[in-house]
């Protein structure tokens, strides 16, 4: 496989796909540039060594060309940050895209105008009337399709290599994530700086394990965690189950749980997880006790209390003191650490305790040699409203994408470059 370490950019014209969807504010400032921070490496090498740049993003989910959704909104601050004035294509399969790319000379760089103003980056069609008949619906997928492929080709033909440095998208199968790789030859097509180090992560946790392996899974719900729980019960050695799901789990083995989060639907499953943790010696360690508030809410009225005695007009928003002693000592005798999803409502500061103190054993774990990768949801938010991101070893930029990941799915931009 080709690497980017050891491409030589020099002359060549390089298609970078990268993952600028930050955060813009009502006045189109960039909220958060960590996004284009990331890819900056890989951006930076090319050009270092000789070679031009064509960059192409999608911002948000325009369903056809929104001002809002501009990527010229955020062209100043790529510029600033790249060192390069960036010039820029208004439509990202116009004349003056083809033009541009063609005439950029090394060290020049091209941004291209928001892919997913085309359908034809998704592939998917739009404006099919709500009552179109199935055959419409058939035709239209089938004209998209096509018109994709002329599309992804047109892209393609703007450079003389692939670069995928997004892996928020890779689970996508979009033309400009993994489509787009088949016109480039194999010695020509790669992983960008920032997907190489996902990719290495992912890895570490799934494939290169160092034992004993810990996954904590927080969050709201079973159902949305339901596949990678799965996959993770073969294996991990111990799996902390915290958040909104504890109380599905706590229903489930005849507990009280008042009017905390529950999946009703959900209870068999959790308890087939608990059968299936144990078949496959598992240590799946649940919370024993809970902050309970009489309302949700950051001033409510608070009490800590066993898991499964949570009065009924109360709900359990954290885990309790006793809970966080044993999650933060398995964390700390674990050698590899997977954290997806807080272990409360951690956006009220009331109910932050418990997942500031998961984050903190994450850290002393780390200190001590451990691998950690935190990511998914909001696992990234929690680790950095606690400043703790510097002491894990790694937080993933990708929330879907690691997610499918780690539910043990090859993505399709992932694969396009494996093959
Ligand atoms: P997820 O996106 O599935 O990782 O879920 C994250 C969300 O779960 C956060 O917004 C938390 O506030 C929420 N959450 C965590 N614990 C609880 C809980 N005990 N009750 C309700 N929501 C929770």
């Amino acid at each position: 496989m080709q690497t980017i370490e050891k491409y030589n950019f020099a002359g060549k014209k390089a298609f970078v796909r990268v993952d600028f969807n930050v955060p813009l504010d009502e006045n189109f400032h960039i909220t958060d540039d960590t996004r284009i921070r990331a890819a900056l490496p890989t951006l930076k090498k090319i050009i270092a060594d000789g070679g031009s740049v064509i960059i192409g993003s999608h911002l948000g989910r325009p369903k056809g060309v929104t001002d809002k959704y501009s990527l010229k909104h955020i062209l100043p601050r790529v510029s600033e940050l790249l060192g390069v004035d960036v010039q820029f294509a208004p439509d990202c399969m116009g004349e003056e895209a083809g033009v541009k790319a063609a005439a950029l000379q090394p060290g020049e760089a091209l941004m291209l105008e928001n892919l997913r103003f085309y359908a034809e980056e998704e592939g998917k069609p739009r404006g099919l009337a709500d009552d179109a008949s199935d055959d419409e619906k058939a035709a239209a997928k089938k004209a998209i399709k096509e018109s994709q492929k002329t599309f992804t080709k047109k892209l393609a033909s703007y450079a003389d290599c692939y670069v995928n440095d997004a892996f928020g998208t890779a689970h996508r199968a979009h033309a400009s994530t993994a489509l787009i790789a088949a016109y480039f030859d194999v010695n020509d097509k790669m992983f960008g700086y920032l997907m190489e180090k996902e990719v290495q992560a992912v890895n570490k946790v799934l494939t290169d394990i160092r034992r004993p392996f810990t996954a904590i899974m927080g969050g709201s719900k079973v159902s949305s965690k339901i596949e990678i729980i799965e996959n993770l019960l073969t294996k991990v050695d111990n799996l902390i189950i915290a958040g909104g799901m504890t109380y599905t789990f706590t229903k489930a083995l005849g507990g009280n749980i008042g009017k905390s989060l529950c999946e009703l639907d959900k209870l068999d499953l959790a308890l087939d997880i608990l059968k299936k943790a144990k078949e496959n010696g598992v240590n799946l360690v649940l919370a024993t006790d809970a902050k309970i508030a009489d309302d949700f809410s950051n001033d409510a009225a608070t009490k800590i209390v066993p898991v499964g005695e949570i009065p009924d007009e109360w709900e359990g928003l954290d885990i309790g003191p006793e809970s966080e002693k044993v999650f933060a000592d398995v964390i700390k005798a674990s050698k590899t650490i997977l954290w997806n999803g807080p272990t409360g409502v951690f956006e009220f500061d009331n109910f932050t305790h418990g997942s500031r103190t998961v984050g903190e054993a994450v850290v002393e774990a780390t200190k001590n040699g451990a691998f950690s990768l935190v990511g998914g949801g909001d696992s990234v938010a929690c680790v950095n409203k606690f400043g703790l991101a510097d002491g894990v070893s790694y937080v993933s930029t990708g929330g879907g994408a690691l997610l499918e990941a780690i539910e043990g799915k090859k993505l399709p931009g992932i694969a396009a470059i494996e093959g």
